[in-house]
């Protein structure tokens, strides 16, 4: 790569649309440019890392005997149709229609083409086992495309599938691709964990998430000291254990204008001091949030959930609890509907499918039988103490939809933490859900059908780049970790002196020649101010520098990440150099 030709502008400013510090290098450096809100185009540099990471994925996935195949990005909608997902995708989905108004999509994942395939293909269990995987272009239209390539409408993913006849054969097939996906993320150079995953609109059980920890990151996860972690939507907080009820019995109380539990609890130490002679606080109540479901045939369900004052109901949690339905606010009109509900002092009583409301109510599990709350009477103005639920009050079940929070027990009974990261890849063990809808079976030995049972496995491949580009960094621009770098060594020639470009150029054929790959700065009459400053933005980890030095027959090696330099003969430069790449 000759930077005199080469098709890259380096920009000194930010991009105004960017807003992490490598999304902005990776504009600013000549790797993407945007095209669109989130779909970008990829330049040379760009190309070149992307297949970098691309190369250590398909390596994993070679190394684990899956083989490769890539599918169309424009689909038919029947198979998406005969799985449901034609409607469950909701307004993600690209749909579009072909010139003869036929309905098609543009492909988020393919479980379906995969099986439909498989089925056409194979028919006995003589075939299986059998893992498939692509690197492909998928189509999201994300409601918040953000940070760039980490969250894009048009993305590249790696998804493999897996086809076996036995759910020991799945847990074989899921077992290699975990593995694989450790060594692809060791290689890729992340600070990771993986957390149990809620499996969302893929249906099946076991599935697990490969999550980048880091501060960027839109998904927030637990973990403990015994090395459990999950992702909050996983998060199984047990149930309280029942408690010895304490209270007397209920009473309603007056208290006027007290909508909020902020005003509730102000309300309440002021006028109704505590029976045990302590400050109320917001945990002493029971807040009752409503919210409507909207199933994918467009029935609306409203939803009414308790949880503790002191939390609020997790946006995140519950859409995955009640999907495939959607969650949308509890409307003004909604209220009409509904005189029985006083807004701000909504209770109990006519929460629950045989209560005067008929909405569904749910508890959140740390609220234990046997204990007392302040909650709404169903009143205006006007509040239920020492309610007890089990005693004064039951649900239709409970709900693991509360805000956590650092500290609080799990599953393991000891306390969680949180942090945040970037989901970088994501297993699941399928089961049959795909292959029963689609009928994909195969013959047993017993020349018996049998439904074939699936795995789907996926890596964000422009993610990953836009995540190491996240995490390798400094105020000059990209470092790149060796293995994905767009190059091996960054020739810099400086100066007006023909030597100089004539001893670089000889430099860096011998380089070649070694296997490096080589972006050489050959561009004449720029300066070697504005040379070393593209050097350090474009990130390629060594640096060869030659310019004034080689009169005195010597050459300068920089090491972009520690920002060492050191003189070097020029006829060792090469030595030095492989040195260096090959450490
Ligand atoms: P997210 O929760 O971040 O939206 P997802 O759970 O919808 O992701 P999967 O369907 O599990 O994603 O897709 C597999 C992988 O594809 C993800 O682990 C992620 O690395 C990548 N990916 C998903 N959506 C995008 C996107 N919009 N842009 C870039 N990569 C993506
Ligand atoms: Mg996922």
């Amino acid at each position: 790569m000759r930077m005199s030709t080469l098709f890259l502008r380096t920009l000194r400013e930010d991009p105004a649309d960017a807003e992490l510090p490598g999304h902005k290098l990776l504009v600013r450096a000549g790797y993407i440019r945007r095209a669109a809100p989130g779909i970008y185009t990829w330049l040379p540099l760009g190309l070149k890392v992307r297949a970098k990471v691309e190369g250590i994925i398909r390596e994993e996935m070679n190394r684990i005997g899956a083989q490769e195949v890539q599918f169309p990005a424009l689909l038919p909608r029947e198979p998406y149709e005969a799985t449901g997902r034609w409607t469950e995708y909701g307004p993600n989905l690209f749909r579009l229609q072909d010139r003869r108004e036929t309905d098609m999509l543009l492909g988020p994942t393919h479980e379906e083409m995969f099986t439909i395939t498989v089925k056409d293909m194979y028919s006995s269990y003589k075939d299986l086992p059998l893992s498939l995987y692509q690197i492909q272009n998928k189509y999201r239209d994300e409601a918040r495309p953000r940070a760039g390539i980490l969250r894009g409408r048009e993305f590249i993913m790696k998804d493999s599938y897996s086809f076996d006849v036995s759910a020991e054969g799945l847990q074989k097939s899921y077992d290699a691709h975990r593995d694989a996906y450790i060594k692809i993320f060791q290689r890729l150079g992340f600070e990771y964990v993986i957390v149990h995953a809620d499996s969302g609109a893929m249906g099946g059980s076991a599935s697990e998430e490969f999550l980048a920890v880091s501060e960027h990151g839109e998904d927030t996860f637990v973990r403990d000291e015994t090395g459990y972690a999950a992702n909050v939507e996983a998060v199984e907080i047990p149930q309280a254990k029942p408690v010895e009820i304490t209270a007397g019995a209920a009473h309603v109380e007056d208290t006027p204008d007290t909508p909020t539990i902020e005003t509730l609890v102000a309300a309440l130490n002021a006028d109704h001091a505590h029976g045990d002679g302590r400050e109320w606080t917001a945990a002493d109540t029971l807040k009752n949030v409503l919210v409507m479901l909207v199933h994918p045939d467009g029935t609306r369900e409203p939803l009414a959930i308790g949880v503790p004052g002191d939390r609020e109901v997790d946006a995140k949690r519950l859409e995955v609890k009640v999907a495939p339905a959607d969650v949308e606010a509890f409307e003004e009109s909604d209220f009409k509907r509904y005189p029985m509900l006083a807004k701000g002092y909504i209770g109990p009583g006519v929460l629950g499918e045989e209560k005067s409301s008929g909405i569904r109510y749910l508890l959140d599990p740390s609220i234990a039988e046997g204990s007392a709350w302040v909650t709404g009477a169903d009143e205006h103005g006007k509040h239920v103490l020492d309610l007890v639920y089990g005693r004064d009050f039951t649900a239709d079940g409970t709900i693991q939809a509360a805000q956590l929070r650092e500290g609080d027990l799990g599953p393991n009974g000891v306390g969680l933490t949180l942090a945040r990261g970037v989901e970088m890849g994501h297993i699941f063990q399928l089961g049959t859900k795909y292959a029963e809808a689609l009928g994909l079976k195969v013959l047993d030995e017993n020349g018996k059908l049998v439904t074939v049972t699936m795995g789907s496995y996926g890596v964000g491949v422009t993610r990953a780049v836009g995540m190491i580009a996240e995490d390798n960094l400094d105020e000059y621009g990209l470092i790149w970790p060796r293995e994905i770098a767009p190059a091996d060594v960054h020739v810099v020639a400086t100066g007006k002196d023909d030597a100089v470009f004539v001893k670089a150029a000889e430099l860096v054929a011998q380089l070649e020649t070694e296997g490096l790959e080589v972006i050489f700065d050959d561009r004449p009459k720029v300066s070697p101010g504005v040379k070393f400053k593209d050097a350090e933005l474009i990130g390629v980890p060594t640096i060869l520098v030659v310019g004034k030095g080689l009169e005195q027959g010597n050459v300068e090696v920089k090491d972009r990440r520690s920002g060492d330099r050191r003189e070097v003969p020029v006829d060792d430069a090469v030595a030095e150099v492989l040195r260096e790449v090959r450490a």
